[in-house]
This record gives C-alpha cells, structure tokens and sequence, in this order.
C-alpha cells in the first residue's frame, strides 16, 4: 500500500492543524452569543483568530497535540499489522514535522520518547467491517481536558446537587456536575461524551467514542435526545463560560450514549473534551492507501473564516509592561485588566516547577514572567530554534510548588490558564505578583508573539514540553484574573456558578 503512510501523515496533519465544520460551527454560536467587550467574547475573539491561523499555517491550534487515538475499521483480507507499522511511521514523521507535540513520556523514568512512540503509544483500535475501504478516525484530545474527565459510581452525593440516584436525574446530575467541576481548566467551552452504566474501563472508552458522532446531529434514542437537549440548556446556565471568564458559552456539545451494566455497579464516564476539538477521519483504497474520501468534511462546503475582524481587538486601556517586571507595577494591576507583555519570557511546567523546588533555577527569575507552557518547537538546520505553537497549559497542576517558586525566585507574572489556588493567590499578594490567564489552546495567536526563541534549558533532561524555553515575546495578550489584592475571578466564578448549579438541583 504505497500511499498508506501519506495519507496517514495527511490525516494527522489536517486534524492537527484544521477543526471540522461541526466544531466551526458550535463555536461560531459561541462566540456570536457572547456579549462583545467581556473577557469571555475576548477570549473567544482569540480563539477564533487561532482556528484561522491554524489552518492557514498548517500549524498546530493547540500545542498539546494530545494522545494520538485511532479506530481503525478495515476489511477483511487488509492486514493489520502493515495498517499498525504505518500508523507509527506516519505518526513519527508527523512529529518531526512539528505538527504533533513529541508527548509519549516513560511513566517510570520520565524520559520522553521525543517521537510520539512508546508503550501503548500512539492508542490504536481495530475493528473489522464488511465495507470494502479502510476506515481511519482520529481524535488528539490534551491532557489539560483529558484531566477533567470524570466517572462517577451512583449512588453518589455531589457537591451543590445533593443525591445522585441510579436513575436518569441521577445521571444528569453527574454530567452537570461534571461541567462545573471543570470550569475553565480544560479550555471550555467544551464538548462531552458520556457513558451511562459499562463498567469503569470500558464506560470511559464508550464515553470518549461519543465525541466521533457530530456536535449536530440528533441521538436515535428519544429518551437520551432529550438528556442531551436539557444539559445543553442547564449547562449554558452556569455561567462557567469560555476559559472560566464567566458567560453564556461552557458547552458546544453532549453526547450520550447508554451500555447495559452489572446489576450492582452504576457508572457515569464523562469524557470531556476542550474547544480544539480536534477529530477527522478517510476512507482508504484498501490496494493502495490513497484517501477516497474525508469523514467530518464536506467538500461541498466552503470552510469560512472564523474571525470577523483582525484579530484581538484593542481598546488602548491595555496596560503594556516590558520584562523584567517591578513590584510597583504589579500592584498597580487588578482583576480584569488586559496586559500586553513585552521583553523576556521563561517557560516552565510540570518538571521545571518539581525540579526548582530542589535547585537553583538555570536562569534569573527576579522580575521574571513564567509561562506555564510546553510548546511545540523546530530545530532549524542552522540549530536555532522555532515556535510552532505555543498556548498555555492548566496552571492549577503548578499549585503545590508555585507560592514556593515566586517567593525565593521573585517571579512577578505567573501565566496560563484556568488559574490556580489559595496558596498562590496569597502568595501573589504577599509577594506583589499577578496571574495572567492566556487563551488556553490557542497556540498559534501566542507563537506569533515570540519575536525569537533565545535559548533552552534543561532540554535533555525533560523533553522540549517540560524544558525552560526563554523566549522573546512581543505583545503578548492576557487578561490578569488573580491579582496582588486577594482578588481571583476563578474563585468568584467557581462560587457564582455553584449558586447555578444548586439552582438546578431540583429542576
Ligand atoms: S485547548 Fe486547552 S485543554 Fe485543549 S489541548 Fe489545548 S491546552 Fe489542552
């Protein structure tokens, strides 16, 4: 099969890089039900400027390019194996296109494979049918989403929505719950599957098969169409919104599914996926591998640009500060403002917080802005290094060592998404230090601020996600949502939008 690899690289590439119609269309809702000039529209405004760049630029939207998950259906007589070996070829060259983020870690050692390639990785499903072309679906979900998936056994007692019975109120019950919980920490507004009953393992994967159905269609089964209807409408009710700003917009789609269960266990799998809902599917010629046809698209449909105008628009009330950062002016910003940051920027996340909390940081961190972020970079023949994507990650994973990190370092900005906890906000204060929350996925609009990539650090240790990139930003957007006065919109939206739910208790 020549072209199988090809066309595999072509399928990853386009899913990467290029939203389907039904997503396009869900967020196009989203962004034309906010109202224009809060940080929910504003956040949105990005997000759509992102989704046009991303296709533009065959980059990718977010940089967390997830876990490559493929379901495969194919005739009988197509071999498996050869299908398998050129998956992972296809998957391996991707990435060194820098169109997948190297993400397959070693759970016991840490290392990254730098490929995409490991243990169970890429996940890959097979299935045989009787049509006569090769089936590939792909979905690349993040971890910052994947993280907020949620099971939950029933009977079960939830936080703001007291008893959950085994029974389908119980099961809305859960799904909400679900939505809430999750805030803005998986980049709403989100799109979730949903198992009701299974058991634990196979209810997850039943729950994320769900996000293959489009964000349009209808569920054959009435009594399930109306579950979903109803938590569409409740959950756009919580006032959740994009990135947790707050909003009309914290679900673009559920979708539901039922499986017979064991009489003594009662599962939910809630399976919760961002708004870079990044799935697409071909048909191959089973002879040789060539895409006969797309599944999501429609070549019929001129695929319409998401943004109206020219990307974030400005106000001239932005405060614009350059690196390294004083005290001064971090006290001087509150809640709400929207920063435009110039000068240096370090990268640093899950391995660099653990490791500054036991060393010296590699760099000086005094005035410093630290971005939460794991980019996906390029080696340039001349050895400098490029910016593919870079948006930020969930900040909430850096709570434990944060308040640490900024008070024996002097960082001034925190930046990523979905905000963090108490003991960083008191930190913040007690420091004269703010968190900026950047758009979470949209990774395009932020590359495009690096100016340069200067140097990394602990590169070889950690693995291009996990390294310290020191990075030269130009006009880099974020709104600053915790701030050097105690004050945390993410606190004040998770209260608001739990009166909401408690509201709905009883519906
Ligand atoms: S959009 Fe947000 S949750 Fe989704 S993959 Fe990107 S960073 Fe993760």
């Amino acid at each position: 099969m020549e072209f199988l690899t090809s066309s595999l690289i072509e399928l990853i590439t386009q899913t990467s890089t290029n939203l389907p119609p039904d997503v396009r269309a869900a967020m196009q809702g989203a962004v034309a039900a906010e109202t224009p000039g809060t940080q929910a529209s504003q956040a949105l405004t990005i997000i759509a400027s992102n989704i046009d760049m991303a296709a533009e630029d065959e980059g990718p939207i977010c940089q967390d390019t997830g876990m490559p998950t493929f379901y495969i259906h194919t005739p009988a007589g197509a071999s498996q194996v050869a299908i398998r070996k050129a998956v992972l070829e296809a998957v391996a060259e991707a990435t060194r296109r820098g169109k997948l983020r190297p993400n397959s870690v070693d759970s016991i050692t840490g290392k990254n494979s730098g490929n995409n390639l490991g243990a169970e990785t890429p996940v890959i499903h097979f299935e045989q049918w009787e049509q006569d072309d090769i089936e590939v679906k792909l979905i690349l979900k993040g971890g910052g989403c994947e993280n907020k998936n949620a099971q939950y056994s029933l009977p079960a007692n939830l936080d703001h929505l007291g008893k959950a019975g085994r029974d389908l109120e119980g099961v809305r019950k859960c799904i909400l719950h679900a939505v809430w919980a999750a805030q803005g920490q998986g980049c709403s507004p989100g799109a979730i599957g949903v198992c009701i009953g299974s058991d634990r393992a196979h209810g997850y994967e039943l729950a994320k098969s769900q996000l293959f159905r489009t964000l349009d269609d209808v569920n054959p089964n009435p009594v399930l169409a109306k579950l979903e209807a109803e938590i569409m409408d409740e959950a756009n009710r919580l006032g959740v919104g994009a990135m947790g700003f707050g909003g009309k917009s914290s679900l673009i789609g559920c979708k539901i599914t039922a499986a017979n269960r064991l009489p003594a266990s009662f599962f939910v799998s809630v399976a919760y996926n961002c708004w870079a809902f990044r799935r697409l599917g071909v048909h191959l010629d089973a002879r040789h591998g060539a895409i006969t046809k797309w599944v999501y698209r429609d070549p019929e449909r001129v695929v319409e640009p998401m943004a109206k105008g020219e990307g974030f628009p400005l106000t001239g009330r932005e405060v614009v500060l350059t690196t390294p950062l004083t005290e001064a002016q971090m006290r001087a910003l509150k809640v709400g403002d929207v920063v435009l940051l110039n000068g240096d920027m370090f990268t640093g996340r899950d391995a660099m917080h653990a490791y500054l909390m036991k060393n010296p940081p590699p760099v000086d961190l005094n005035g410093a802005a630290l971005y939460h972020c794991g980019p996906v970079m390029l080696k340039q023949p001349d050895g400098a290094w490029v910016s593919k994507a870079a948006g930020p990650t969930t900040s909430i994973r850096e709570e434990p060592y944060q308040a640490d990190v900024i008070k024996r370092y002097g960082v001034r900005a925190v930046i990523g998404k979905g905000g963090m906890g108490p003991k960083t906000l008191a930190a913040l204060r007690e420091c004269g230090a703010v968190y900026l929350n950047g758009i979470g996925g949209a990774a395009q609009y932020y590359a495009r601020a690096i100016e340069k990539v200067n140097r990394v650090h602990l590169l070889e240790e950690f693995g291009v996600p996990e390294a310290m990139w020191h990075l030269s930003v130009k006009d880099f957007v974020a709104i600053v949502t915790m701030d050097a006065h105690g004050n945390s919109l993410h606190a004040d939206i998770e209260q608001a939008s739990a009166k909401e739910l408690e509201a709905l208790q009883a519906v």
